[in-house]
């Protein structure tokens, strides 16, 4: 039976909708959910969230606010196994690739319930100490933090439906700012259920969180100054959002995850066969195929000493070929398929990109699917070789959104980090080596045009959290083509939330002030 996925706005489930869109398990093609189009009464949903929504939040203390996050985490953990089912038909994903999405959501959520319980009673947050601004001392000035007077908007990339709502509203939910979801459509069916079982079990004030299905039209049309726009999803999109005249006239604040060419680096020290040799190659594959390649932090390029490429090529395809391609309802997959049949599309056409400037090292396709068929969006992995990186232009550009990733020779260092910067701005870049001095100067110079910088040592072989996982204490985010945002990064993710404004007066005053405050710092 097909669900059809309503909107819920001003504190209602909308119910008449025409179905416009179609969500599809993208291994078998049967239709699963249905949304509508245009959403109606945005104007009236979005101020009920800024009004209702937005008082009853901030009612509360950090700690309460706090305690409300832990409160939609049990629920959300009650019916975990609902959102495993979903992930599956909806997204086409083995288990532990549905886990990345729905347990990082939670993960990240009950992360946030327990930092923002260190808040207490606290109901303005102070950023530093006074500065005193006249001669008798008494005529002073503090910066204080209060929440954004408006709502919090996320336009959603498909990727992730869990851990893309949670990872925002966590932090915004927090800050007292109410959220409005808008979740990429072809993957919405999971972020629906999980609002509904939110809003169902009543742990949220009204208003608190509302989701729109299906279409962005008319989004952007009804922010007003003081609302926040999140968005994830493709360079070309944001580009849109960036110069849309709502956003631009009532200078709406930002934030932009979008597309990113990141590099793992494996350092020159390295030996065919030894520990960051092998630490290198197994990371590769396991980042290439995690979500059948489908993250925004996966390593497009794979930057290798050059005398190391053909044994990189060699153990990479050697590990690749291990990777069983199909229906993730057969135990014996290890990845599973793209969401749609868009996708495939989409990847076809950057594998055939990709071809022109370099050569295939690993080519799944010759491997026969289980349990799928040439209907499903089911791709197989490829590795490209490019032999002359400096000359290569389309692997430094062009984001294949699948488990696709191109290996690249490197004349030194210094050659290794020029490549890394080619890019042009990305999310997160890692270094393999056994030389600590080497690993940190070379993170410094990444750090310029990298969000994270993943240092991988044989000391921290079973301990390092993967290149391509986004942890809730790390920043998240990287400039130029990455979109300049920022998210997460511990308590920092609640600035985006936050307006910062200087109290200027007499010491006298601001004493008064500090009481029921708490110190922000990160
Ligand atoms: P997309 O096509 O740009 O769509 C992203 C979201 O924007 C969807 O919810 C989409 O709605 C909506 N949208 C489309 N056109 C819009 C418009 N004119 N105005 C407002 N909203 C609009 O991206 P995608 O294909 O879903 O996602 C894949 C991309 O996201 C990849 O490039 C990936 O690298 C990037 N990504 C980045 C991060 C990160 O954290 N940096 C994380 C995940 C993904 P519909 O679905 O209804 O079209």
């Amino acid at each position: 039976m097909t669900t059809f996925l309503n909107n819920y706005l001003a504190g209602q489930w909308q119910t008449n909708t025409t179905a416009v869109h179609t969500l599809r398990d993208p291994v078998t093609g049967e239709t699963l959910a249905a949304t509508g189009g245009a959403a109606p009464g945005l104007t009236e949903g979005f101020a009920f969230a800024r009004n209702e929504g937005a008082r009853a939040l901030q009612a509360m203390t950090y700690g309460q606010r706090a305690a409300m996050l832990a409160d939609a985490l049990k629920v959300l953990q009650a019916k975990r196994d609902d959102y495993y089912a979903i992930s599956l038909a909806n997204s086409g994903t083995i288990k532990a690739d549905s886990g990345v999405d729905v347990d990082g959501g939670l993960f990240t959520l009950g992360y946030y319930a327990k930092l923002g319980a260190a808040f207490g009673e606290a109901r303005t947050l102070t950023d530093g100490t006074a500065a005193v601004m006249s001669k008798d001392q008494l005529f002073q000035s503090q910066h204080i933090m209060v929440p954004v007077k408006g709502l919090a908007l996320f336009i959603n990339a498909f990727n992730f439906p869990s851990w893309g709502l949670w990872e925002k509203a966590a932090p915004a939910l927090l800050s007292g700012v109410p959220v409005v979801v808008k979740p990429g459509t072809v993957t919405a069916w999971l972020t629906h259920r999980m609002v509904a079982d939110v809003i169902e079990a009543g742990v949220l004030p009204a208003g608190a969180l509302s989701i729109v299905c299906g279409s962005s039209t008319g989004l952007l049309d009804a922010l007003t100054p003081f609302d926040v726009l999140s968005f994830t999803g493709s360079a070309d999109t944001a580009a849109a959002i960036r110069s849309h005249a709502a956003v631009a006239r009532h200078s709406v604040r930002v934030n932009i995850e979008a597309d990113s060419l990141n590099a793992t680096i494996l350092g020159e020290d390295a030996q065919p066969g030894d520990a960051v040799f092998n630490l290198f190659v197994d990371n590769l594959v396991r980042d290439m195929t995690i979500k059948s390649g489908q993250r925004c932090t996966a390593p497009r390029r794979a930057l290798v000493p050059k005398q190391l490429f053909h044994a990189v090529a060699e153990a990479a395809a050697g590990k690749l070929a291990a990777v069983r391609v199909g229906n993730p309802r057969n135990v014996e997959v290890n990845m599973g398929a793209l969401v749609s049949r868009a996708q495939y599309d989409s990847v076809q056409e950057g594998l055939a990109l990709l071809k022109t400037e370099g050569s295939m090292l690993f080519d799944g396709s010759t491997q026969p699917l289980l349990d799928a068929d040439h209907t499903s969006a089911c791709v197989a992995p490829t590795l490209f070789g490019m032999r002359d990186a400096d000359s290569a232009k389309l692997v430094h550009e062009h984001e294949v959104f699948g488990p696709v990733s191109s290996l690249l020779g490197y004349r030194d260092t210094a050659h290794a980090i020029e490549l890394a910067h080619r890019g042009m701005g990305s999310l997160v870049a890692s270094v393999y080596s056994n030389d600590s001095a080497q690993m940190a100067n070379t993170a410094r110079e990444l750090a310029a045009s990298h969000g994270r910088v993943h240092l991988v040592s044989p000391d921290v072989a079973k301990t390092h959290t993967g290149h391509g996982n986004v942890m809730p204490a790390s920043n998240h985010g990287g400039p130029g083509r990455a979109g300049g945002g920022e998210e997460l990064g511990g308590l920092r993710a609640l600035n985006f939330y936050h307006r910062r404004s200087a109290i200027q007066g007499s010491s006298v005053v601001l004493t008064e002030l500090a009481s029921g405050t708490n110190p922000f710092t990160v």
